[in-house]
């Protein structure tokens, strides 16, 4: 569970997502994944807008800052998004991945490569390599995602990724404790929220 649960009186679809976005995926592409909330029950959008995008990209750090997003911009990147999940969820069940979803992904890296332009040097040189400007940042910071959920998916790393033991959370994370046994999307709620259910069991029986 995120820092805060959604409410059962949220209007939806919601105005802009942003008060329920949450940062315990452990990277950007899980991150990324879990902007579509409660996919277990209501399948809360919380990408809604292209100025959500803008933000969510910004607040991941895989922008720099603020850059225009159009509506078809905003509707490959939930595509891509659904295409990650799906081969997490693959990968979680051990069974071949959609093909479409990995061809998605595929297309997406060409975007995350580096941009190297030569350009006219000050004075003493006659040239300099540098890396070009950001033109179309959005479609680089999508970019950015799709070579994280490549190298998590496609790598031994993908042993690591998991999907929250809580009954009422479908918060993905990559699980990156030492032991590798993680069971809870956070410690500080789901994973204190089984605790305290323990604990009620374990006292109920006692008293029965
Ligand atoms: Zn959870």
């Amino acid at each position: 569970m995120p820092d805060r649960d959604l409410p059962e009186d949220l209007v939806l679809p919601l105005a802009t997502g942003e008060p329920w976005w949450y940062w315990s995926g452990g990277r950007p592409a899980v991150d990324f994944v879990n902007t579509h909330r409660e996919r277990w029950r209501r399948g809360v959008e919380t990408l809604v807008t292209p100025q959500d995008l803008t933000a969510w990209l910004v607040q991941a750090q895989v922008m720099d800052g603020p850059a225009p997003v159009s509506k078809v911009v905003l509707a490959q990147a939930r595509d891509l998004r659904e295409a990650i999940d799906l081969l997490v969820v693959a990968t979680i069940e051990d069974r071949p991945a959609p093909v479409g979803a990995i061809t998605l992904i595929d297309d997406w890296l060409v975007f995350a490569g580096v941009r190297p332009q030569l350009v006219a040097a000050p004075a003493g040189r006659p040239a300099v390599l540098t890396e070009r400007a950001a033109a179309d940042s959005p479609r680089r910071a999508l970019g950015m995602i799709a070579l994280d959920a490549a190298t998590m998916l496609g790598t031994e790393q993908r042993a690591r990724i998991r999907i929250c033991a809580s009954e009422t959370c479908s918060g993905r994370f990559f699980d990156r404790s030492p032991a590798g046994r993680r069971r809870w999307c956070s410690m500080r709620t789901c994973g204190n929220e089984a605790k305290a259910r323990r604990h009620r069991l374990r006292r109920r029986k006692a008293e029965a």
